[in-house]
């Protein structure tokens, strides 16, 4: 990759707020960094609350025509975006790599996996159904439609920055909603990028707003008190998430939240040790650790911990590190000093309470700002790092004796987004994960998200599901009609 296609694809961007369907500047603009340098790659529009305003405005015009739309036009501009952003993966790759820092064919990857959520709910669409019944004494007749919430509010993380957007922005286009996207003040390009997508696929004017601004607090909380917002559809982190849920309850506002995580991982005696280490590569290395899906804690049966260590350590210790856009490299760097600083305290604070580092556990001084993949043994029940997402390459081992010491350190959290198990025993692995409190579980595999399956946590990781059959019940309200029956 030259110099000259990573300025091609920053300057192929737009840097402007997206409303009504035309693009504005603000009086503003901010810095986008790339972090794998620390330096500026370009600036964007920086919303001051009436310039945010003007979005709400916008998408509370264009609400009822677009809820009149028929659905399977809906469909059809969905399907389009879908064939737009698989046609134009490097560049959108490139663009992503560059402002938060992941690995290009992780970069590629999740191209692929929010254009899954563009076409699953292009499919969904057209399949918003309704009942019909009569009561049970026989009086009245029960019709029960579906309607399009209204006007919603879609916050997304740095993290995911392409897919994090079309598992809201997709399903609300589907189910007959305008919106206003707020993609965090770290990676806006993704989405600015995606939005200029949609309108070349046909997306009417007010239909999806974009506001990039470096003061979420004082420019969403305006939107979100607003009574013509219906919905809030929040990813990010769970403090955020409790103030947001905080606002929404002035207006008894809908609200879906996709929280912070604290993922478990078990290895049982007789697990397949091989899939064991390649899952716990997954679930610890995807996005540099920088997953609410990643595995935070990892129990190991004391009979195979030595063995599983061992491997995992020689696996993660050989990762190349580098800047994302570099041929080979799969450690890229972390979104910013201070996620490094925060590894670095974790680390040390576990190693002080007497965990052993196996590889890693030491920044090297380079540029950008980089963490390298770190396994600790024997880090014990009081390590900061048991409570807290670590959001790095940092794997976390403690050893247990048996099914229900595993299954009760697994709980031990106000968490439940996802948990991982790894055995041979089908009995085990179901018995397991029923007694797993989470959202989601990966029983032999270390990867969970699918657009077709229901996404979302239980206790403080969230509220709601994204993706699946359920996912656009989100933007959906439930209408019942009555009629009487006259004979
Ligand atoms: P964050 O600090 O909570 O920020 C998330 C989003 O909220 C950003 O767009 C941020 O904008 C915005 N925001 C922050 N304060 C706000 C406020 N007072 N009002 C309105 N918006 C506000 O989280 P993050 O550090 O970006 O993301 C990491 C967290 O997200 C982790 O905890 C991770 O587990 C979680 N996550 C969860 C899922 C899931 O599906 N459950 C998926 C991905 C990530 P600015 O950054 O521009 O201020």
């Amino acid at each position: 990759m030259t110099t000259h296609d990573e300025a091609a694809a920053i300057a192929s961007v737009p840097t402007g707020l997206f409303i009504g369907g035309k693009w504005r500047d603000a009086a503003r603009t901010m810095p986008v960094d790339d972090p794998s340098t620390g330096k500026v790659l370009c600036e964007v529009a920086d919303a001051s609350p009436e310039e945010a305003m003007a979005a709400l405005d916008a998408a509370a015009d264009a609400q009822a025509a677009w809820a009149a739309t028929p659905p399977r036009e809906r469909s059809e501009i969905l399907s389009r975006a879908y064939a737009l952003l698989i046609e134009q993966t490097d560049r959108l790759a490139l663009v992503m790599t560059l402002e938060m820092g992941k690995p290009l064919p992780e970069a590629r990857g999740e191209i692929a996996y929010a254009a899954e959520f563009l076409r699953w709910f292009a499919e969904e669409a057209v399949r918003i159904d309704g009942g019909y019944m009569t009561s049970p004494n026989g009086q009245a007749r029960f019709l029960v439609s579906r309607q399009p919430v209204g006007p919603s509010i879609l916050i997304t993380p740095w993290n995911f920055p392409m897919a994090m957007g079309t598992r809201k922005i997709a399903p609300a286009i589907a189910a007959g909603c305008t919106s206003i996207i707020k993609p965090a003040a770290q990676t806006p390009l993704s989405t600015l990028a995606l939005v200029e997508i949609l309108a070349e696929a046909g997306l009417p004017a007010g239909v999806v707003n974009v506001v990039t601004t470096s003061a979420s607090d004082d420019v969403m909380t305006p939107l979100i008190l607003d009574p013509r917002s219906r919905k809030l559809s929040f990813t990010g982190s769970t403090p955020v998430g409790k103030h947001l849920l905080g606002l929404a309850a002035q207006t008894v506002m809908r609200t879906s939240m996709e929280l912070g995580g604290n993922a478990p991982f078990l290895v049982f005696e007789d697990a397949d040790l091989d899939a064991a280490v390649e899952g716990a590569m997954a679930a610890k290395m995807r996005n540099i650790g920088q997953a609410c899906t990643a595995a935070n804690r990892f129990y190991v049966h004391r009979s195979v911990a030595e063995e599983f260590s061992r491997r995992l350590a020689e696996r993660m210790g050989a990762l190349p590190m580098g800047r994302g856009v570099d041929e080979g490299v799969v450690v890229g760097p972390l979104v910013d000093q201070r996620a490094v600083d925060k590894v670095g305290t974790l680390v040390d604070d576990a190693v002080r309470r007497g965990a052993t580092v196996r590889t890693g556990g030491e920044v090297d001084g380079r540029d950008g700002y980089f963490y390298p993949a770190t396994v600790l043994t024997g880090v014990p029940a009081d390590a900061e790092m048991g409570s807290t997402e670590i959001f790095g390459p940092v794997a976390a081992i403690t050893e247990f004796d048996t099914e229900a010491e595993a299954v009760a350190l697994a709980n031990d959290t106000p968490f439940g987004l996802v948990s991982y198990a790894y055995t041979r025993d089908l009995d085990r692995g179901l018995r397991v994960s029923d007694a797993l409190e989470a959202g989601m579980v990966g029983i032999n595999q270390g990867v969970v998200s699918n657009p077709a399956a229901p996404f979302g946590g239980i206790k403080e990781s969230g509220l709601g599901r994204e993706g699946g059959l359920v996912g656009i019940d989100e933007f959906l309200e439930t209408k019942y009609t009555g009629i009487p029956v006259t004979r």
